[in-house]
């Protein structure tokens, strides 16, 4: 079928190389369907199946014709999956592939190099705002994952960027990739692409609800489990004596750990010294990166052949239990709800202890959409390994055991529906498209942008959402973003900046409130500022922390600016930023990891995300207070930006310039007398290497980065920032 596409010797590599012989049928039907003829198409299709080689083809195809192309997913864990995947894959046929996820003030130039772009969706967004030079050359734009323009704010995002895509006048293929969904063909008119429907899965998949003992299947059959003392443990152990994986879902970060924590009995007794031995060296190695409480938990579990994995472990813990997963040393892993969106990681079987799943935000239990639960189901059955996937509920009353089928097994998924409408999102947007396209400039061709909107389409209410932006376009007037000037819309200069710094405006707006009040600030306040702005996450208040948070406020310096509120629900909030910003705090002073994990009662992976939106925040308030005059402010925060990005003080801030050193070295370097660029420079590199946690290649590293020459590619740079700083808190 693919001889009618490519040349002889496409294929042939196809074949050789990458050991592509035949089509699975979603790739036969995507290409029936026209996807290598540069047809719009959305693929709906189980994980897999193999969506992502149709998007290869198609990639491949566009490339051989001289163009380029962008692939967009949601996560950025997902992009350096692909990436990898697509190095390979493209690299075998000359073509060059990159990825771009950081850095939402850049046009990224540089990525007009290469010939397949791998970036979040939300990066891509900022690349279009800032106009990336290389954009019209791009002709095919895949978007992963697109179901997920029906979650939340980030849905929207994708919703924006499909419909300014829609409107671009030479617009590029567009090839989604989604998971089952209900109302394909209401996503696919929207978009004017065809609908690929394919059911097909490389493993089959059996779906059942456990009930006493007993598995009851949706084909009807059922069978009796062993009894080893509680559901999860019966279920565990029929998996493991048969040598399969096991993926467990659990509401909870806190069931997640205990739900591994009570799995080990039974995992131990299945691991071979082999195994134990490539297990204790990810320990020894994982153990000095990182001594928190956290990581100390996982490691003590992966002794015992089970591991948790939830956002709040650090990044090289998460990929280290999945690699081990995918190799099949461990047996079982316990995720809270979020894996499943994540990377592909499948098992055998699959567990689904609860269909409910906690709502950090609103802080009580909801029930998963089917979307999610199917998601979860779906990676059941290891191609290869299995013959068949199972996924399994878990079902406490005979009520349940009929609920859970009725609603879960038999149901069908959700329809996506836009998430646009939330005034968060449409006031970023809204400014984003006026400011950084040429697209809208007036009411009416506001208008006709909005009409385009996926909500639109789905709602028909389009006049409900005219009203609603008519009303936030006044307000971004107000703000001084815009100007409306009769039918016409003008972006300011601020607000075309705030759009190309990827902020919300109301922090702009709070960024701006704060610099006409304060004069002096000092460097909490600065950073409770950050906390208290929309686009900050702010961590959540734990029992006790009220009284130790009231006790600092009473002798803190943050000014007039954060008074406590009177409300009870708003001083709630006030103690979740006040309690973020004194975590920052730490961290630029310097606090080791493992004390903040303790202090604040969070995981290194919670204090990683923080530190990023707080850095990108810090950075941006910095832009808008150099804009608008603020100087003494906008230099503070840049080096509050800098300060938090690298978790150091100021002191530091010249020697983390340099890749591969992070808090750690740097601290080291600094009190062996090393305070500075100049000092290298002067410094023997022997004399570097024998400095605790620098050692030869980092020393000769230094040494070249200082030299006059040094020029490295983004991929050799990204290399040395790797580098873990192995060992190196123990020193301090
Ligand atoms: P999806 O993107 O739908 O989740 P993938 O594209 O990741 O699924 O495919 C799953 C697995 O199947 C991958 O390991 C991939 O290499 C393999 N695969 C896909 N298509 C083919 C094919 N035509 N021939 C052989 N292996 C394939």
């Amino acid at each position: 079928m693919l001889a009618k596409f490519f040349p002889r010797n496409i294929l042939e590599t196809l074949k050789n190389r990458l050991g592509i012989t035949q089509l699975y049928p979603t790739q036969y039907e995507a290409v029936r369907q026209g996807a290598l003829e540069g047809k719009d198409l959305v693929i709906a299709a189980p994980t897999a199946s193999g969506k992502t080689l149709v998007a290869e083809l198609t990639i491949l195809k566009r490339l051989l014709e001289g163009g380029k192309a962008l692939y967009m997913v949601p996560l950025r864990a997902l992009a350096s999956e692909k990436y990898e995947e697509f190095k390979n894959f493209f690299g075998v046929f000359g073509y060059k592939t990159a990825i771009s996820t950081g850095d939402f003030d850049s046009d990224d130039a540089w990525l007009g190099k290469y010939d397949v772009i791998v970036t979040t969706n939300e990066k891509a967004d900022s690349l279009l705002r800032h106009k990336a030079p290389w954009f019209d050359k791009v002709s095919v734009i895949v978007a992963d994952e697109i179901h997920l323009l029906g979650s939340d704010r980030r849905g929207a995002t994708l919703e924006v960027l499909l419909t300014r895509t829609k409107l671009m006048p030479e617009r590029p293929q567009l090839l989604g990739l989604s998971a089952t969904i209900g109302n394909l063909e209401e996503l696919t008119e929207w978009l004017g692409a065809r609908p690929v429907r394919v059911d097909w899965r490389p493993v089959p998949l059996r779906e059942g609800v456990y009930y006493n003992g007993e598995i009851f299947y949706n084909d009807g059959q059922s069978v009796s489990l062993e009894n080893h003392g509680a559901p999860l443990f019966d279920l565990a152990y029929d998996t493991l004596k048969e040598d399969g994986q096991l993926l467990v879902f659990s509401p909870t970060r806190r069931s997640a750990v205990s739900d591994a924590r009570k799995l080990s009995a039974i995992t131990s007794k299945f691991i071979s010294p082999g195994e134990l031995k490539v297990i204790r060296e990810n320990i020894r190695r994982l153990k000095s990166e990182h001594s928190d409480k956290v990581t100390l938990q996982l490691l003590e579990l992966l002794q015992k052949g089970v591991a948790f994995h939830h956002a709040g472990l650090a990044s090289e813990a998460r990929s280290t239990v999945e690699r081990m997963f995918r190799d099949r040393i461990l047996k079982v892993i316990v995720a809270t709800p979020t894996l499943a969106a994540g990377v592909n990681l499948p098992a055998r079987r699959v567990v689904v202890t609860d269909y409910r799943r906690f709502n950090v935000e609103l802080g009580y239990y909801e029930r998963i959409p089917v979307m999610e639960y199917k998601q979860m189901a779906g990676r059941a059955g290891r191609p290869r390994y299995d013959k068949e996937g199972e996924s399994v509920l878990i079902a406490r009353s005979l009520q349940e055991l009929e609920f859970l089928f009725k609603e879960y097994v038999e149901a069908e998924p959700e329809n996506l529906s836009s998430q646009l409408a939330s005034e968060p999102v449409l006031r970023s947007h809204l400014l984003s498209v006026i400011a950084t396209s040429e697209l809208v400039r007036s009411l009416d061709s506001l208008g006709r942008f909005l009409l385009n909107t996926f909500y639109s389409y789905q709602n028909r209410d389009y006049f409900f959402v005219i009203e609603r932006a008519k009303k936030i376009l006044n307000r971004l007037a107000q703000a001084g973003f815009l100007e409306v000037r009769g039918d016409k819309l003008e972006p300011t200069q601020l607000g075309i900046r705030v759009a190309e710094l990827y902020i919300d405006p109301e922090t702009a707006v709070t960024g701006l409130d704060f610099f006409k009040k304060v004069d002096q600030a000092s460097t909490l306040s600065y950073l409770y500022l950050i906390a208290s702005t929309p686009d900050a996450s702010t961590i959540h208040l734990r029992r006790g922390d009220e009284e130790w948070l009231e006790d600092i406020l009473k002798s803190s310096s943050l000014g007039p600016v954060a008074r406590p509120p009177e409300d009870e629900i708003e001083y709630e909030f006030f103690l979740q930023r006040l309690k973020t910003a004194l975590l920052l705090e730490d961290w630029i002073n310097e606090v080791p990891e493992e004390h903040i994990v303790e202090k604040y009662d969070v995981g290194p992976g919670d204090i990683y995300s923080l530190i990023q939106t707080a850095e990108w925040v810090a950075f941006a308030l910095s832009e808008i207070a150099k804009l608008t005059g603020f100087n003494e402010h906008s230099v503070r925060l840049a080096v509050l930006s800098k300060r938090i990005e690298h978790g150091v003080k100021e002191e530091l801030l010249e020697l983390v310039s340099l890749r591969g050193i992070g808090r750690v070295r740097a601290r080291s370097l600094y009190s062996h007398g090393y305070k500075s660029l100049i000092d290298l420079v002067t410094a023997r590199e022997e004399d570097l290497a024998m400095i605790p946690g620098i050692g030869r290649a980092l020393a000769r590293s230094i040494k070249k980065q200082l030299s006059s020459e040094a020029e490295e590619s983004h991929e050799e740079e990204e290399k040395i920032q790797e580098l873990p700083e192995q060992g190196l808190d123990a020193y301090f």
